[in-house]
């Protein structure tokens, strides 16, 4: 009888360690744990490319559901609360106000259900909330100070890009979405790479076009209308905005003719690589959706399944036990492969 029951004691300890420790129910196998992914919104270039990559490399590791939070923090709230209630075995969020991902580790803790954070850092105190809480992306300031680089590399070596000649960079700044690390960051370390590059700097206008090409088109617009040739650059924070950006120097008669103006963005999707071989886009920053999908479906896999979270099972550098980095890197028609 003793005998018996340690034997069943047994079994089911080994059977709850196979499971991923903790939670009972139909989550999902041991081998291929159930991964619940919400994105802040599908209509996002970047994003989609993120999520193409999560559904590639999530074959044969997990089961991967993917929902659209439509811009929308309450919807996505909901979304998770969805997922904890059918037992999924981990989530990956892309959150839509970062400053919500508090909120988001509660209900998971709550549940021991581990949290993967993509794209959107939620804040330090947050992270600090719970061990089984990571956050795939890319430095922000990187990304800055590589666009702004590409800028001072073209000036350096076009002495005619000082259309008044006074000596100093006459830049406009199209801006992402208030309060996102990427577009405060990239806004400020562009430019200061460009200072620290010893070039004087004057901005004509800054404004925000919310990560969204038509935007980035309807402000770039209205900076022709104000500023007109007095423009000598154009920062985007993302490509999307860049492209909208070029379609309104098109309008403005650039890009044909010998007139010219360098536009530069992040994030090297496939229009902005285009973009680059036609001559319109100066340069670009590659934001790795592929290793940034990768890196957030296998971690979301092992901790589904109670593993072990080191460099060898994730096959990325594990930062502070809480942050994986996906590096970027400077793109121009030159090294456009790189991107592809
Ligand atoms: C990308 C943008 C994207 C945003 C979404 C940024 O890292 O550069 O293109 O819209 O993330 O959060
Ligand atoms: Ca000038």
């Amino acid at each position: 009888m003793k005998k018996l029951s340690m034997v069943v004691l047994a079994t089911s300890v080994l059977g709850a360690a196979l499971a991923g420790c903790s939670s009972s129910g139909s989550g999902g196998s041991s081998t291929e744990p159930s991964v619940g992914v919400a994105i802040y919104k599908f209509d996002d270039t970047f994003m989609t490319g993120v999520r193409n990559s999560i559904e590639k490399n999530g074959k044969g590791i997990a089961k991967v559901e993917i929902v659209d939070s439509q811009n929308s923090q309450p919807t996505q709230n909901d979304k998770v609360d969805l997922f904890l209630t059918k037992n999924t075995k981990a989530l990956v969020i892309n959150p839509v106000d970062r400053t919500a991902a508090g909120v988001i580790i509660d209900k998971a803790k709550a549940k021991d259900t581990p949290v993967v954070f993509l794209n959107r850092e939620p804040l330090p105190e947050d992270m600090k909330k719970w061990d089984k809480v990571y956050y795939v992306g890319a430095k922000a300031e990187e990304s800055g100070t590589l666009e702004g680089g590409l800028v001072v590399d073209y000036w350096k070596a076009h002495p005619e890009a000082d259309k008044n000649k006074d000596g100093v960079l006459q830049y406009v700044m199209l801006k992402g979405e208030q309060g996102h690390q990427d577009a405060e960051l990239r806004t400020k370390y562009s430019i200061q790479a460009v200072e620290e590059a010893g070039i004087k700097v004057e901005k004509l206008a800054e404004d925000n076009a919310n990560w969204d090409r038509v935007k980035g088109q309807e402000k770039m617009a209205a900076f022709l209308a104000s500023h007109g040739d007095k423009i000598e650059a154009v920062f985007a924070n993302n490509d999307d905005m860049a492209l909208g950006a070029i379609e309104a120097l098109k309008a403005g008669g650039y890009f044909t003719g010998g007139k010219y103006i360098p536009v530069v963005g992040v994030d090297a999707t496939a229009p902005a690589l285009q973009a680059l071989s036609d001559g319109t886009m100066l340069g670009t920053v590659l934001n790795d959706a592929n290793n940034q999908g990768k890196a957030a479906v296998t971690l979301a896999s092992l901790l589904g399944q109670g593993k072990e979270i080191t460099k060898e099972s994730v096959g990325f550098d594990v930062t502070d036990k809480q942050y994986v980095w996906i590096p970027y890197k400077k793109i121009t028609k030159d090294n456009m492969k790189d991107a592809q």
